[in-house]
């Protein structure tokens, strides 16, 4: 990990500065312009955004991960805070393994609340070093959730006006 070095006035010395570093974890099966929002506003937070794509090899997901990962890149292709990386686990051994101190995660309602806080309780539990840090959504992003897009998609809609603008939307045609 890089380590920079600031000024602390209050010490009269050189101090060390600890990267800070948040992942966002997710299924994103599709990526949204509700997570596009999150992560842009994120970036003046941290110093390095990770984008976690979680998955369960043993359940079946719309979009392989592989272009999830592919689509997430293309999004953020000049943003270099941001990175995107594949897991299978639990999200705190992600953390440790990309020397995470916060998860990020966006809040649309009171129900993400009420299940957002569990999972950040529990994720405290297990690994006291680890903040979350909540982003409320922009009032336009909202309704958007995956399962929506995903049923758009299934059912030959046009779900371009959910997509990040950067993605190319022939992609996202099922027979292709
Ligand atoms: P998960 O499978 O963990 O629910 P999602 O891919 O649905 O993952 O979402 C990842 C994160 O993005 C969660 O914190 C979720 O609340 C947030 N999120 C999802 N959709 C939106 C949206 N439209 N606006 C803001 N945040 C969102």
């Amino acid at each position: 990990m890089n380590k920079h070095y600031i000024y602390n006035p209050k010490i009269s010395r050189k101090t060390k500065y600890m990267e800070r570093v948040a992942i966002f974890p997710g299924s994103f099966d599709p990526f949204t312009v509700g997570h596009e929002s999150i992560v842009k506003r994120a970036i003046p937070l941290f110093d390095k955004i990770v984008i976690m794509i979680g998955f369960n090899s043993n359940k079946r997901s719309f979009f392989p991960v592989e272009k999830r990962l592919k689509w997430i890149n293309e999004v953020f292709k000049n943003e270099p805070k941001v990175t995107v990386e594949s897991h299978e686990g639990l999200t705190v051994d992600f953390c440790k393994k990309v020397n995470a101190q916060y998860i990020l995660r966006g809040l649309r309602t009171s129900a993400d609340f009420e299940f957002e806080r569990a999972i950040a309780q529990v994720n405290k539990k297990m690994y006291p070093k680890i903040e979350s840090v909540f982003l409320l959504t922009m009032p336009e992003h909202t309704p958007i959730n995956s399962t929506i897009v995903r049923d758009i998609i299934f059912h030959g809609g046009d779900p371009s006006m959910f997509l990040p603008a950067s993605l190319d939307m022939s992609e996202f045609k099922l027979d292709e």
